[in-house]
């Protein structure tokens, strides 16, 4: 049997598999049997690819190294994942961005040494050249090298704006714009200059060039948009890997990597839509961000409720909506707020699930921690599916959300979050905030709901307030 042509059409089937998995990916429903169409296909891959190596080298070296790196990969990341908490997922994914980062780069350095760097003494060259594909293997060398670094840096710079070990705020060196796209310019005047005379110091300098570029880029970003530049990595780190699959001949990798860095470009665009932030200007690195003015506003004063007289309202409501944010994780409300669905449907009250696209710290972290609790899928429904009914909703339970329920978003045009879609709570007939403090959201800005009329304080941790109003219900 030849095993090269059974691992290649073994990669065909993982690459439909990974297709699958994102299929099944986009609901609710069906997300654990895509998950398991894509842990299946990387199962084959991996078998695949470990034949292969068999295959190239049977004195079994290749293999050992390899099967040592997949078990130390494995138990570090098997780890990692038992660890994080749901909230430090962002960060953890940034860092596994950069990985592939540094994967990218560490490919196109291994692809040059062994090629264009040795010159005619290389047997690879002097194939290249005879099939006239030497300038090919060098743009992709370089590209790949560029995309890497990229990500490499961008994703060390997300990690540690977001694990707070690196001032959130956005950095503004003058002429921002004119560095990132001068650096651009240069990389494709660097690429040409590569093809068609790949020396060493050209691709020296655009790894500098390119790890400067993706630290700028990232570090320019502020924290309300740091959503989409996660994903916008992930898109990056999808086009590095796809870049390597070029380098490696390895069609699985030039699937899956397109997979990645095209569906992660069209979720940076769909959240870019939820935060009215222009992709453009997010991928360009802040460009046309604009702070807005220091907030002396004097909003009135709160009304304060307690647990009794929240259960109380719950009692006398027929409808009621339950819009969590960021600091439900925190709290991990989640039980707690399932077990007051359920108990509050019993008596009859409708009870549904208002969820902001950027609700949180990623997107669909909502519908993980309530899809863990077990809220039934039918009852969790999106800001656009939802919006409309809040005008006829008795009691709104905004639950450790802030920024994503802010009516200054749309009333208020000098906000810093001016335009951005919100949850419209506060057309509902009562309001009641689940919070520690009068303290802002992560964007920083002031929200106005907390002293409207028909708005009141529920202070105290999410988890202890939800299993007190259990309690009095
Ligand atoms: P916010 O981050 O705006 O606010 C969360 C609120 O939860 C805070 O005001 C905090 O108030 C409260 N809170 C924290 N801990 C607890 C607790 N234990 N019990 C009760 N309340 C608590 O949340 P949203 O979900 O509304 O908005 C998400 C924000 O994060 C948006 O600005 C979004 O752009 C941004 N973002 C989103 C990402 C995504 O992909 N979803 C990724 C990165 C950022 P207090 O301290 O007073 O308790």
């Amino acid at each position: 049997m030849d095993i090269v042509s059974v691992s290649f059409a073994a990669y065909l089937v993982a690459g439909l598999l990974f297709i699958l998995a994102l299929a099944g990916l986009s609901k609710h429903e069906s997300a654990r049997v895509g998950n398991m169409f894509g842990i299946a296909g990387m199962a084959i891959a991996l078998l695949a690819t470990i034949a292969l190596a068999f295959d190239g080298d049977p004195s079994g070296l290749g293999i050992g190294l390899m099967i040592g790196a997949i078990v130390i990969g494995a138990l570090i990341g098997l780890q990692r994942a038992k660890v994080v908490e749901m909230t430090g997922m962002p960060e953890l994914i940034a860092l596994l961005h950069s990985f592939v980062g540094a994967a990218a780069v560490l490919v196109g350095w291994n692809a040059y040494l062994h090629a264009e760097y040795k010159g005619d003494g290389s047997a690879q060259v002097q194939q290249l050249k005879a099939l006239d594909m030497l300038g090919i293997h060098s743009a992709e060398v370089f590209i790949g090298v560029f995309v890497g670094a990229v990500t490499l840096t961008g994703s060390v710079v997300a990690y540690l704006k977001l694990s707070a070990k690196m001032k959130s705020a956005p950095l503004v060196l003058p002429g921002k714009n004119l560095i990132n796209l001068g650096s651009l310019v240069l990389f494709v005047a660097l690429t040409v200059w590569f093809v068609v005379d790949p020396q060493l110091w050209l691709i020296i300098v655009v790894t500098v060039l390119a790890l400067a570029l993706g630290w700028h880029l990232v570090a320019s970003i502020g924290g309300g948009d740091m959503p989409v530049v996660v994903s916008m990595l992930n898109s990056y780190s999808g086009w590095a890997a796809a870049a390597s699959g070029f380098l490696l001949g390895n069609n699985l990798l030039i699937i899956t990597g397109a997979l990645v860095g095209s569906s992660g470009a069209f979720l940076s665009y769909v959240m870019c839509k939820a935060m009215n932030r222009s992709f453009i200007s997010v991928i360009a690195g802040g460009f046309g961000i604009e702070a807005g003015p220091a907030e002396d506003k004097d909003y009135g004063e709160h009304r304060e409720v307690t647990a009794d007289g929240v259960a109380e309202m719950l009692n006398g409501a027929s409808s009621v909506i339950i819009t969590p944010g960021y600091g439900m994780a925190v709290a991990q409300a989640q039980y707690g707020v399932a077990q007051l669905t359920s108990k509050l449907r019993e008596k009859g009250v409708e009870v549904r699930f208002g969820i902001h696209p950027v609700a949180g710290r990623l997107p669909g972290h909502m519908n993980v921690l309530l899809a863990e609790a077990k809220v039934p899928y039918d009852v969790v429904l999106e800001m656009d599916e939802i919006n409309e009914d809040f005008s006829d909703t008795d009691v709104v339970l905004v639950i450790g959300a802030n920024d994503t329920v802010n009516p200054a978003a749309s009333e208020d045009p000098t906000s810093p979050i001016a335009g951005m879609p919100v949850l419209t709570v506060w057309e509902s007939k009562n309001v009641v905030v689940f919070k520690r403090s009068m303290a802002s959201g992560y964007a920083g800005v002031q929200n106005p709901l907390f002293f409207r009329e028909n708005s009141a304080m529920l202070f105290g941790d999410a988890k202890d307030r939800v299993e007190d109003i259990l309690r009095a219900l």
